[in-house]
């Protein structure tokens, strides 16, 4: 039985060949004896024109996760998340001793704006849009209405590619907002460990101050570095995912939610049941009678939906 995994939410293409032969060549003249330039500017600078902002605006990381994990310790006090969400909010706050006040999500997976800003003393309020493992996009105003309240805010945006919302131009209005993107979803790079945020120049310039001079290898910014230089096949591949999950989407309407990300949330808890075919998914432990299924390639996806079919009927 062939394993599928569809589990992390991984892209599932590895990088092109011409870009390894590109990476293989940088592997071959690098002076591992070396440290990284200090600060990676040559990483920042791509990242500060891919986006449009300038690299004043941007600070990179080993996956956004890192970034994530700076912004809670450095918050310092209570930290606002809306459940389901990402566990990793919850994981770091706990680690640092923060309160987490939960505003869930309301039944349609939409943001209680409103009650969010009750929290006058939160020092940090985390949004996932579009959000992990519900799949939907959070409406702008609401995310407007979080940053009129002036706290700091992140607006995990890790799936972003793949939703085709951008929320980039609020950062011209509100000066609290952190936006965080990752390599590890669109740009199949889940191993090389990059993320980055997008703020204005003065948070960016406070936050790269809690950073180690050499915080990233060498490798890993070089890829990252690659694949914005050659981001046709990049477009490609999320190209293919949403019209994927497009497809799986209208083939398991009755049992999963609609989603603008790479995967998808199904009603059901099939993780034990997909098990037994030898297809891995995401037990969500929080999320009673639910479970998360990446999308995975068209051939992964046709098995993928065969089983779900086969356990309907029974
Ligand atoms: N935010 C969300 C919503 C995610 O789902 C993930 C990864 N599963 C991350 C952040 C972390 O991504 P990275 O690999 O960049 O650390």
């Amino acid at each position: 039985m062939k394993e599928i995994y569809l589990d992390k939410n991984e892209n599932p293409f590895n990088i092109p060949d011409t870009i390894k032969e590109k990476f293989i060549g940088y592997v071959k003249t690098s002076d591992f004896n070396r440290y990284p330039e200090k600060g990676l500017p040559s990483l920042i600078e791509s990242l500060g024109k891919f986006t449009g902002l300038g690299s004043g605006s941007i600070i990179a990381s080993n996956g956004s996760d890192e970034l994530l994990d700076m912004l809670i310790k450095r918050a310092n006090g209570n930290i606002v998340i809306s459940s389901p969400t990402f566990e990793m909010y919850s994981f770091y706050a706990n680690n640092y001793g923060n309160r987490v006040i939960d505003v869930p999500l309301k039944d349609d997976f939409s943001l209680n704006a409103g009650e969010i800003i009750k929290h006058r003393d939160a020092k940090l309020i985390i949004i996932c849009s579009p959000n992990n493992p519900t799949g939907n996009l959070i409406d702008r105003e609401s995310i407007k209405t979080v940053l009129e309240s002036g706290i700091t805010a992140v607006l995990d945006n890790a799936y972003y590619e793949f939703s085709g919302e951008d929320y980039k131009d609020l950062l011209k209005k509100y000066n609290n907002l952190i936006i965080l993107r990752t390599f590890s979803k669109a740009f199949s790079l889940a191993g090389m460990r990059v993320g980055y945020g997008m703020s204005n120049p003065d948070l960016m310039s406070e936050l790269k101050k809690l950073q180690a001079p050499f915080y990233m290898n060498i490798l890993s910014a070089k890829l990252a570095e690659i694949m914005l230089e050659n981001y046709g096949p990049v477009k490609d591949k999320i190209n293919y995912i949403v019209s994927e999950r497009k497809r799986v989407y209208s083939e398991l309407k009755d049992i999963a939610y609609n989603s603008d990300t790479n995967f998808l949330m199904l009603k059901k808890d099939l993780y034990d049941y997909l098990a037994t075919k030898g297809i891995h998914i995401r037990k969500l432990p929080l999320v009673k009678d639910r479970s998360r299924i990446t999308i995975g390639t068209a051939e992964e996806n046709n098995i993928l939906i065969s089983a779900i079919r086969e356990y309907i009927k029974v």
